[in-house]
Order: C-alpha cells, then structure tokens, then sequence
C-alpha cells in the first residue's frame, strides 16, 4: 500500500516536494474488527482539485474543508472498487465516488457521508471523478441555478476549458445561449469553439486589454459570467456586464497562490448595474445529485456533451498532476490514474 502524504505546508505556489510517496505495508484486504459501518475501497481514479491548494496551507480559522494533516495521507475525490464493506449500503465489488485518500487503498470510516454508489458503470469510470462527478454537478449547479440563465442571454466563462468550465459552455449551448470562453492556450481556446461548441473564444494570456477583448466579443454586453479565476478578470468583466446581469463566484484560481489577494477595483459596476454575484460550493447541493446523474449520463449515451480529461498515470505522478493546475499544464479534466480495475 502507498500514500502521497503532504511534507509540510504551503504557502505561495506549491511544489511537487510538499507531497510525497511513502509505502504503508502490504494491501489489505478486510474491513478491520473495530471498524463498524465502515468501507474498504481499492482507489481507481484521482481527481485533482483546484480547492485542494487551499487544503495544503495552514489555518487560523477553518474554512469549508479542513486542512491538509502534515504527514498524513491528502484526500480527495476520486473513484473506487469496494473491497470489503460493513456498512448495509455497500458491498464487495461496487463502484462508487466521493471523498476519499490519494493512496492505493482507503478505509472510508463514514461511507454514507463520503460516497456515492456509480449507478451507470457501463460509463467510463474516470468520467466520475468530473463529467459525472463533483465537477460536473458544479458545472450544472452554477449555471442552471447560481446564474438564473434565460435562453439567448449572452454568457461567458474564464477558466474555460478546464474540468467545470468545457461542461458550463456547453450546458449553456444546449439552452440556446451565446457562449464565449476565455482559456490560457491558443490549443485551448480551439478545443473550446470546435470541440466544445462555444461561439467565440480568446486567450486571455495574448490579449494587452482584457476589457477590449470582452468588448470585441460582446459588444452588447455579458448577461451571465460564471467566474472561475478572479482577479483581473473579474475587473474586466465587471466593465462589461449589462444591467441585471449575474455572476457565479464559482472559483478565482488566480488568487489561490498569492499572500496578498489583487484588489478588485470595478466594484461598483455592481451598483450601477445592479448586478447579482453569488458564491455557492457543490457539497451543499448533493442532495438533487442523483438527477444530474440520470441527466448526463443520458447526455453522454446520446452524444450530446463532449469531455476531454488529462490522465496522468500512477499515483507516483499525482502530485505534479495537482501542481499542474496552476500553470494551466490539464488541457480538460485533470484525472490520475491509481489502477483500472
Ligand atoms: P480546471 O480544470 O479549469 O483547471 C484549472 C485551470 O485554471 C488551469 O488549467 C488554467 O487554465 C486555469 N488557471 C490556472 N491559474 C490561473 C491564473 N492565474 N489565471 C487564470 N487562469 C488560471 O479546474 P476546475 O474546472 O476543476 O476548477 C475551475 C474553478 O472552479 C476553480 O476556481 C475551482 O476552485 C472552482 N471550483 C469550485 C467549486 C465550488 O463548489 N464552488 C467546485 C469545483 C471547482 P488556463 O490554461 O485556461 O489558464
């Protein structure tokens, strides 16, 4: 059995030498005596997670997820095969995702709580570490509800091709909006209008001015903007909205490194436009899970969403994986690969 364990914490960007690998003894294979209710998973698949940079730094207070425990195994979502299981809502063989350790295998003390069981495993089993998973239902939740669209607004994304950002593009196509998507690559930015189907796209790394390149793209205006980055971005954005417009403060990447956030100077646009930004976090929405899971699966036997992930292979290499988000090295879902069955 291995474990990447965090080495110490983080501040400022992380390095692969905050994270390593340490051997833990042989697989197990039972559900230990003590341990009531509890599962025993062999990890299949890693989800590499923007929010768990912040996870790596130390607190004073605690934020909606605990820190990291130096020394100890990193958590995180990904999907498994449940070994051994003595709580009634699992058994040996299921496949199932949710929370759980980035090492070979995992002892998941309160299943009920940190697991879903895969109802449709005919599908690639790595889609439910994003498409069908946590990053998806963030996609769905952010845009159809944080966002409030209507059919024909006008909607951009930053942060675009990555894991939530390729599915809120097209979520918005597939209710009649006008979609632009702003990514770090010119590949990206041609995955985003051939792939995915948004209408326009830039790379915001070559434009002098993002507030022109919004201009250019919307000269009319942005009804919705679902806000992965922060930072410049966001000011820029701010300029160009329309009155009533609404923002889904869904993450700001940009910020996750940096000591001293940037200052956001176009605040005021929120008053003048009266405009609605609204944070929300995915957990609080697990409850109505199980319908997007019908609805995507259904999505994706009938080829009407596109996916691209990035699979990086072994656990070994998970934590270059992580640390790669942040130099926008994932073109799509950035996934590791433990073992395949
Ligand atoms: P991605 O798959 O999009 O990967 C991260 C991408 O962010 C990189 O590929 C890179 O793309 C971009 N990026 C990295 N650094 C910067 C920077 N300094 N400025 C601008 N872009 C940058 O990640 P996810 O789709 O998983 O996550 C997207 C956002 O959603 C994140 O902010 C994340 O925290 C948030 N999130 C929030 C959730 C919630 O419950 N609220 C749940 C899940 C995710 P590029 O090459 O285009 O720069």
């Amino acid at each position: 059995n291995r474990r990447i364990v965090l080495r110490n914490h983080v501040t400022g960007f992380p390095k692969e030498s905050d994270m390593e690998l340490v051997a833990t003894g042989t697989a197990p294979s039972r559900v230990p005596e003590g341990s009531a209710g509890a599962v025993l998973l062999k990890n299949l698949y890693l989800s590499c997670d923007p929010y768990m940079r912040s996870r790596m730094s130390k607190h004073e207070e605690t934020s909606y997820v605990p820190d990291f425990v130096v020394g100890e195994a990193i958590t995180g979502y990904g999907v498994g095969k449940v070994v051994d299981s003595s709580h009634p809502g699992f058994k040996a063989g299921d496949y199932v995702w949710g929370m759980t350790g980035w090492e070979d295998y995992s002892l998941i003390k309160d299943p009920s709580k940190a697991l879903f069981v895969i109802r449709h495993p005919e599908l690639p089993l790595s889609y439910y570490t994003g498409l069908l998973g946590m990053a998806g239902f963030t996609a769905y939740v952010g845009f159809h509800e944080i966002c409030a669209p209507k059919e024909g607004e006008r909607v951009f994304v930053s942060a675009a091709s990555g894991a939530v950002g390729q599915l809120v593009g097209q979520f918005a196509k597939l209710m009649g909006c006008y979609v632009v998507g702003s990514a770090g690559s010119d590949d990206k930015v041609k995955l985003l209008t051939e792939k995915f189907g948004f209408d326009d796209a830039f790379n915001y790394k070559k434009e002098k001015d993002l507030n022109v390149a919004l201009k250019r793209c919307f000269p009319e205006g942005i009804d919705v903007y679902f806000e992965n980055v922060g930072g410049a971005m966001l000011d820029a954005v701010l300029l160009n909205m329309r009155v009533r417009g609404r923002v889904a403060a869904c993450g700001m990447i940009s910020q996750y490194n940096l000591d001293l956030p940037d200052p956001v100077h176009n605040l005021m646009a929120v008053v003048a436009k009266r405009l609605r930004i609204e944070g929300f976090i995915v957990s609080d929405h697990y409850g109505r899970y199980r319908e997007y899971e019908e609805t995507v699966a259904r999505y994706v036997k009938e080829g009407k969403i596109a996916y691209v992930e990035d699979v990086a292979e072994g656990l070994e290499n998970s934590p270059a994986a992580l640390i790669g988000l942040f130099s926008g090295r994932n073109v799509g879902k950035q996934v590791v690969v433990v073992a395949t069955e």
